[in-house]
């Protein structure tokens, strides 16, 4: 028996108990006569003490020997400890060992197996499994797996099925590019890793299995931004004879459901706008609601005086800032250097100080007086003590820099509460997105997706206007799921690929299966997909998802550790009817 208890269990009551104990070697003290050792495992550290009077001829020897991360295994009695320690649960007993076995030797690691680690990210992904041995890591991972069990435990008591889709499919576009896998037995040909399971999760629908679930594996090609992982995980769920309504429903209920078990928060409010008014107001179809800082327009209040550049502009937008009309001219300078940087592309910024008194002090004071800037002040509402700042130019791109500064200064004024949540639904998302780079409309969501019955008749004449029956579940600025009601009509399925300018021989070979299949009885049906290694992440308050993955990849979407992607040997090439071209 390697263990009778683990390293986080013996407490008080267990003094004078024999027991054994196995794990890693946390750190040796060593007083010459007297050795403490504290040994770990996953379930926490105990102290281990040998000395001279009372420990066995040899055994004090060997703990002496011990370095870093030795596994070891020990027999002893549990043993009140003269200095306490209260930071520790095991941290008012000992064990007094009598007998010790190196069950394995270690190399020194390369850096240090505690919570504030001397390694740099680099190091800690190539030795991921002694950063694994770390607590923030491991709770990182048992917190995820809570949330999966409690997803698990919701969507099974409402009847959800969970159900494996295979993963070696042919593509589903999802917007991304396609991994594939050359097949040896079928010369030429090739599977895609699913983007989603999403066809899958229709053809289930027509099979009837009514109520799908599945925590899955998604792969998608990505050029690599920022915390984006090439493979990840989603809550992936499909349901039939639902309309939008029911969808958002059984979806509230497991956010409201996990916020509950993991956060003992109680979300009541999950407030829905739709696309068109979060663009409006925040610039932004997934917003950050924690706080205010909305969007006022302003240029029916700023386009009747002699400012060319607000004359020209198709939107001039501002937001008030809480309290910054205190910025000096230089806070005030930086911000615009902050604007015009490219990441976010302003060409400028116009301010208005709405000063404590009342009165009004801007960069445009040549062209607007105090009763023009009062109308500002009104439609961004802003207070006595913000500073308004003004962006304007082509009405989308102005929005999304907007947004970002609403989301820079709110970063920086400590409104984003890692404690607060606030869930939003952005609903009637466009149907069909305008590609610059193709010159052609793709779907915003994807091809299954049904536009809004009402909208139908505007496909052929104004396919930019043409809403959808999608939605997006945002909490804290972070999109967390999105879905949509589909097409289950053949014809329409028809005519949605003709929109996105698909032969009818090109949909034939790509979606013939599922086109079939809805000429046998497709309910209608919908579904969403939550990202699930974003939603543990917020849940346990962290914006970065490598976290809370096991074996994440790096952000050039290698694994540093297994050394992927790699060449592969001529043999398997042959065998695989691949010629480089390189
Ligand atoms: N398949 C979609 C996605 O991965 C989700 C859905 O429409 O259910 O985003």
């Amino acid at each position: 028996m390697y263990r009778s208890h683990t390293c986080g269990e013996l407490r008080k009551e267990h003094i004078n108990k024999e027991v054994t104990l196995s794990g890693w070697v946390q750190k040796v003290r060593d007083k010459g006569f007297m050795v403490w050792v504290d040994v770990r495992d996953r379930y926490g550290i105990t102290q281990l003490i040998f000395d001279e009077e009372r420990t066995p001829n040899g055994v004090l020897e060997t703990a002496q020997r011990l370095g870093r991360e030795f596994v070891i295994q020990v027999d002893g009695t549990v043993i009140e400890r003269e200095s306490k320690n209260a930071n520790i649960p095991t941290g008012t007993i000992e064990v007094l060992v009598k007998n010790i076995t190196v069950l394995n030797e270690s190399k020194t690691p390369p850096f240090t197996i505690e919570n504030e680690t001397d390694g740099g990210d680099d190091l800690r992904m190539k030795y991921r499994y002694l950063d694994i041995r770390r607590n923030p890591v491991k709770n990182s991972l048992i917190f995820r797996h809570k949330v999966g069990i409690e997803v698990r435990n919701y969507l099974s008591n409402e009847g959800f099925i969970e159900v494996e889709t295979p993963y070696l499919i042919k593509s589903t576009p999802e917007g991304a590019r396609d991994f594939v896998v050359p097949s040896r037995m079928n010369e030429g040909q090739f599977y895609a890793l699913p983007q989603s399971p999403q066809t899958f999760k229709q053809l289930l629908m027509v099979g009837g299995m009514d109520k799908y679930f599945q925590i899955v594996k998604c792969f998608r090609d990505e050029d690599l931004r920022a915390d984006r992982q090439p493979e990840f995980t989603q809550i992936d769920c499909e349901m039939a004879f639902v309309e939008q309504e029911d969808i958002l429903n059984v979806f509230e209920g497991l956010t409201r459901h996990l916020l509950k078990e993991i956060k003992g928060i109680d979300i009541t409010n999950f407030p829905r706008i739709t696309y068109d008014e979060a663009m409006r107001k925040y610039g932004n179809d997934k917003p950050d609601i924690r706080f205010g800082m909305e969007f006022g327009e302003l240029n029916e209040v700023a386009q009747h005086k002699d400012f060319k550049v607000f004359n020209d502009a198709e939107l001039v937008v501002g937001i008030a800032v809480p309290g910054a009309a205190s910025y000096t001219r230089k806070e005030i300078d930086k911000l615009i250097d902050w604007v015009k940087r490219p990441q976010v592309g302003a060409l400028g910024m116009v301010y208005v100080k709405c000063n404590e008194d009342g009165s009004f002090k801007s960069s445009v004071d040549k062209f607007y007086n105090e009763d023009d800037l009062k109308k500002w002040a009104e439609a961004t509402n802003a207070k006595a003590g913000d500073l308004i700042c003004v962006l304007s130019g082509v009405a989308n791109k102005t929005r999304a820099q907007l947004s970002a500064l609403r989301m820079e200064m709110a970063e920086r004024l400590g409104l984003r509460k890692a404690d607060e949540f606030a869930p939003l639904w952005v609903l009637d998302f466009p149907l069909l997105e305008w590609d610059e780079e193709t010159a052609c409309y793709h779907a915003m969501h994807h091809p299954f997706t049904s536009p809004k019955p009402e909208d139908v008749k505007l496909l052929d004449t104004e396919p930019g206007n043409v809403r959808a029956n999608a939605y997006d579940l945002v909490l804290n600025g972070n999109e967390i799921g999105g879905g949509s009601i589909r097409i289950h009509d053949k014809d329409l399925q028809a005519l949605m690929f003709k929109h996105l300018g698909f032969t009818e021989e090109e949909a034939k070979a790509q979606f013939g299966f599922l086109m079939d299949a809805f000429q046998y009885g497709a309910p209608p049906h919908g579904g969403l997909a939550f990202g699930f290694d974003r939603l543990v992440a917020i849940l346990g308050g962290q914006e970065t998802i490598r976290d809370f993955i096991a074996f994440p990849k790096n952000n050039s979407g290698r694994d540093v550790m297994i050394d992927a992607p790699a060449k592969i040997d001529e043999e398997q090439l042959k065998e695989l009817h691949i010629k480089l071209n390189l």
